[in-house]
């Protein structure tokens, strides 16, 4: 009897700084399980040798910034059945999506002594505003149980079990203190995407909203609770201005404030 043809993996990366290809391989104990279930077809993190598309399932970390990204990750869309995008960088665009509120020459001039070799996009954009994306795996970097249950979810052909809930859920189930009511200090927590098991509160701090907006989030009252705490118009505006300054409900609750 043939031996039945296994599905392919396939790992792309972008403008990024590999941390969510590395959960990968921080997946350590289930590492054989996964290589015995799926041929790591393309993964230049992990390994040089590599196999032909097309692939059953396309996992892309990073941004879109410069036009040969732009043009690259069309190609990877034509030859993935099911394209999930992994990390803030490609979900909202990463921490380099600051340069979409300014001009990117000025940065350009100010970093390189020679700014007529770079070719660079004016603005640093997910993944979702270039091609068509199965699913969005949020956070900086990911979860690896996480990305274990999305991998699994599409090559068994269903729907990932990622909740939409907000870090505060996971807070209150690890039977945290709040520290914005116990300590008045300000957490992003209430509109930030469930996922890291409310790892900074855990440790008696704010959340910064690295696992992106929640489903709904509503920023503007938040916003005003932490008016109440002493945070000023500019700290409001830069509150939501990190890894996914990009994504919309901050970039608009951060645009509410000013500049
Ligand atoms: S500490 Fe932050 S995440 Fe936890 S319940 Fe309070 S506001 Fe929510
Ligand atoms: S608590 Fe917030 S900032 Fe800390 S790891 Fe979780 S999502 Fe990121």
């Amino acid at each position: 009897m043939a031996a039945q043809k296994k599905p392919k993996l396939a790992v792309w990366k972008f403008a990024s700084c590999d941390g969510c290809q590395l959960s990968i391989l921080d997946l350590e104990d289930e590492l054989l399980d996964i290589a015995g279930a799926i041929d790591i077809a393309y993964f230049l993190e992990a390994s040089r040798a590599t196999m032909k598309g097309p692939y059953d399932l396309s996992l892309v970390e990073g941004s879109i910034t410069t036009p040969h990204d732009a043009q690259r990750i069309r190609d990877v869309r034509r030859q993935s059945k099911f394209l999930v995008t992994i990390g803030a960088c490609a979900t909202a665009g990463g921490i380099q999506a600051l340069r979409n509120f300014k001009d990117v020459k000025d940065f350009v001039s100010a970093v390189y002594a020679h700014p007529d070799y770079i070719d660079t996009l004016a603005t640093s954009t997910p993944i979702s505003d270039h091609v068509k994306v199965d699913f969005e795996l949020h956070g900086c970097p990911i979860n690896k149980r996480q990305l274990l249950e999305v991998m699994t979810a599409f090559l068994a052909g269903r729907k990932p079990g990622i909740s939409s809930e907000s870090v505060c859920m996971e807070c209150k189930r690890g039977g945290n203190v709040c520290v914005m009511v116990a300590h008045g200090a300000p957490c992003l927590g209430p509109v930030t995407h469930a996922g890291c098991g409310a790892l900074c509160p855990s440790y008696n701090r704010g959340c910064y909203g690295c696992f992106g907006p929640k489903e709904t989030p509503n920023t503007e009252s938040l916003s005003a609770w932490l008016k109440e705490l002493g945070m000023e118009p500019d700290a409001l505006r830069r509150v939501y201005r990190t890894f996914n300054t990009n994504a919309p409900a901050f970039r608009e609750e951060s645009a509410r404030h000013g500049g």
